[in-house]
């Protein structure tokens, strides 16, 4: 089998264990003969710093592993995304979003019981109502905002059931309703990681998306995007996440688990690859 996959990190912290084993993985699953891209998700510049993105290229190159380049750095290509959210504008898919959080959770508390997605409760629509001149006198008026998606108008667009598949849950039918009006383009950021995501799978032509479980239910979002901008639809392959013996998934905050600590205490690659094969058996 050949496929095109890539491991895509955001350099706001040191890679830790489970990145390695998230690597590796998708390393292998583009082995004999597919290609092996890795991809910097820096779209989220307040966080970002150039020693993580230093260290990225290190700890990997440490483990071993070659990927292609030039390697696409997604801050370089807000134009990219610009153009897709123009795209997704003029086909009536997108709307300028003006509520604050403390707007937002206002709404939310009115209504009592609001549904819930994998991001937290659903946005209410507050601005979804809001008429053309209204949005045209805010704009003018220099208010900030964000661009959400019309959910509803999306899926009326895609017009009929959508499936993806993924090599360890199977056939899924996507229901991407679960995120309500998402956004696609944030006050302080001019794209975002769905947006982003989709479309650099897409210009990469990324065949098989290797990513963790944790964000399975991003996918059934990716699936309607993907439909909607008529891009071709990968397979997916969400892996099981790596956890320490306290059962806890490793995160950035794991200080002695980044790999640059363990280079520090002066393990070899090899162990560190060993210490993931534990959890590449789990697959
Ligand atoms: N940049 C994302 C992260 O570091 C991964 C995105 C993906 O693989 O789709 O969590």
């Amino acid at each position: 089998m050949t496929a095109i996959t890539r491991f895509a990190p955001s350099p706001t912290g040191y890679l830790h264990l489970g990145h390695a084993a998230s690597a590796l993985f998708s390393f292998k699953q583009s082995e004999p003969h597919g290609r092996f891209l890795l991809r910097i998700e820096d779209i989220d510049q307040t966080r970002f710093r150039p020693e993580f993105l230093d260290a990225i290229y290190e700890d990997l190159a440490w483990l071993g592993l070659e990927w292609e380049h030039p390697v696409r750095v997604q801050s370089e290509h807000f134009d990219d995304y610009q153009a897709v959210l123009d795209h997704l504008t003029d086909m009536d898919l997108l709307y300028p979003c003006f509520c604050t959080r403390k707007d937002i959770q206002a709404e939310i508390a009115k209504i009592g019981n609001a549904p819930h997605g994998p991001d937290g409760a659903l946005y209410p629509g507050t601005c979804r109502h809001c008429s053309r001149q209204e949005r045209k006198d805010r704009i003018a008026a220099g208010e900030s905002y964000a661009l959400r998606l019309d959910m509803a108008a999306a899926i009326k667009r895609a017009g009929h059931e959508l499936v993806w598949f993924d090599r360890a849950a199977g056939r899924q039918i996507a229901t991407p309703e679960i995120f309500g009006d998402v956004v696609l383009a944030r006050k302080d950021t001019p794209t975002s990681y769905h947006l982003s995501v989709t479309f650099d799978d897409h210009l990469q032509g990324i065949s098989l998306v290797t990513r963790g479980e944790d964000l399975f239910f991003a996918s059934h979002l990716h699936r309607l995007l993907q439909e909607v901008l008529g891009y071709d639809v990968p397979e997916y392959h969400h892996h099981g996440l790596l956890t320490g013996p306290d059962g806890k998934r490793f995160a950035k905050r794991n200080k002695s688990m980044t790999l640059r600590s363990m280079r520090e205490r002066g393990l070899d690659p090899k162990d560190v690859i060993a210490l993931t094969d534990t959890f590449q058996s789990k697959k």
